[in-house]
């Protein structure tokens, strides 16, 4: 069974943008380089204000140890910060900060990390149509009730995944993944059972991810499977069998029953062929239409041509980041619900490669803090644009003007920099400027 395509991806090119570069996409093209640094830059700028919503969300003035998303880019690793530009004014960031490496609930942290993790995908993407295999991709769900907190939807939803890799009709249709066979010989410990698979697999990439719409949480995942070629597309028999075994450990595990089993057939699991993989991989972690302006009222009635954040049944869906959007802008049911979510996503990984397979590829494999730190590689040149010490980065933090600091120091440099800061005591303080200075992360003091 095949679910038709609904998105706008269905207009492209069988293939055509397998691989794609993360900078090549059309829309990007035609811009100047000037409009995308200040798009970006701008861009950074809202993540900076949805990073101190997201702070004053999860700070407790009664907890002893705050969530670490608190400290994050504010908190000094020293006893001062640099504010560096690079030398074409494309980018400014400032060094010197704790990072948090909170991908759920931090945006400054979550573009670093889902850019890298972009990246690996891409890559491993790109060698293995190379080397002639196929991409697929399949997206699991489940029927999602408003009632169904959280937490035990996430928690069900994972003992159903993990029923259904160790069902006969998995085991039988994909095999044991060819990387972990050979990632187990390279190490001189050969696995006891293999299985050949009808449709072997060589190993996947698992990507949790959960959107609030009209019926509740609906956490979901897709799996980017890399295949020796598309034939499991062409076996309607196989694709039958895969669809029906899913909806049995959706059922085993308390996500459905036999009353919903229409639907379940129909929706539950959805399996594409390449093209399909190449442009969710192109713009995962990517909100274009949030930092562009986009609320919720632009997604819902220009339903249309906001494919991005639409379901397969077509009902409207916020991601978090847009929940923590929506609560900025005064919506105190978005802010329970952000706050909800990251507490339920609090150290679930985001990415699940299978065993063996970075290897396979030759990728790295680094953890989300390790990303989110900064980077010494640059590409472009910089340049120190100033220093500041503690007393000014607390006036900085006290008018929230992480953002504007940066701006100043990309378009204008030196001189833009020193007029901020003697711009700031005039402005209203909006905070109490709380941080510290040579602490470790996740510690706070006011
Ligand atoms: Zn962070």
């Amino acid at each position: 069974m095949m679910i038709e395509p609904t998105s706008a991806t269905s207009k492209l090119a069988p293939h055509a943008s397998l691989g794609i570069s993360a900078k090549s996409s059309n829309a990007k093209s035609l811009k100047s380089q000037t409009e995308i640094d200040a798009d970006k830059s701008k861009n950074k700028k809202i993540r900076y204000e949805l990073q101190r919503h997201s702070q004053s969300l999860f700070y407790d003035r009664n907890a002893i140890k705050q969530h670490r998303v608190c400290s994050c880019h504010r908190n000094l690793t020293g006893d001062s910060i640099a504010i560096f530009r690079k030398v074409d004014q494309s980018e400014a960031r400032i060094a010197g900060l704790v990072s948090c490496g909170s991908a759920w609930v931090c945006p400054i942290c979550n573009a670093k990390i889902t850019e890298a993790r972009r990246e690996q995908m891409q890559q491993a993407i790109t060698a293995h149509s190379k080397a002639g295999g196929s991409c697929l991709l399949m997206t699991n769900t489940f029927p999602h009730e408003i009632d169904l907190p959280l937490d035990e939807g996430l928690s069900k939803f994972a003992m159903a995944l993990d029923h259904w890799k160790n069902s006969r009709t998995y085991k039988r249709i994909f095999g044991t993944s060819l990387a972990s066979i050979q990632y187990a010989e390279t190490r001189g410990k050969p696995l006891k059972k293999v299985t050949k698979g009808e449709f072997p697999i060589v190993g996947s990439v698992r990507s949790l991810e959960v959107t609030h719409g009209s019926n509740g949480w609906h956490p979901h995942t897709h799996q980017v499977l890399f295949m020796q070629d598309e034939s499991l597309l062409n076996s309607r028999r196989a694709i039958d069998e895969l669809v029906e075994s899913w909806c049995v450990s959706l059922i085993h595990a308390g996500l459905g029953d036999n009353s919903k089993l229409n639907d379940m057939l129909t929706h539950a699991l959805d399996i594409r062929g390449g093209d399909y993989t190449a442009d969710y991989v192109n713009k995962f972690g990517r909100e274009p239409e949030l930092y562009n302006g986009w609320t919720i009222a632009h997604e819902t009635t220009k339903a249309n041509s906001k494919a991005g954040f639409r379901n397969l049944n077509g009902d409207f869906h916020a991601t978090p980041f847009q929940l923590l959007k929506m609560s900025l802008e005064g919506d105190e049911k978005a802010g329970a619900l952000f706050l909800e979510f990251g507490r339920c996503f609090e150290g679930k990984r985001m990415n699940y490669w299978t065993n063996g397979l970075k290897d396979f590829f030759s990728l790295n494999d680094l953890d989300d803090e390790d990303l989110a730190a900064e980077s010494a590689e640059v590409e472009v040149e910089e340049e120190v644009v100033l220093y500041l010490n503690a007393e000014e980065w607390r006036l900085v933090l006290k008018t929230n003007a992480r953002g504007e600091l940066i701006e100043a120091a990309r378009i204008g440099g030196k001189d833009a920099v020193m007029e901020l800061l003697d711009i700031l005591p005039y402005i209203k303080h909006s905070h109490s400027g709380a941080y510290s200075v040579n602490r470790p992360k996740g510690q706070w003091v006011n």
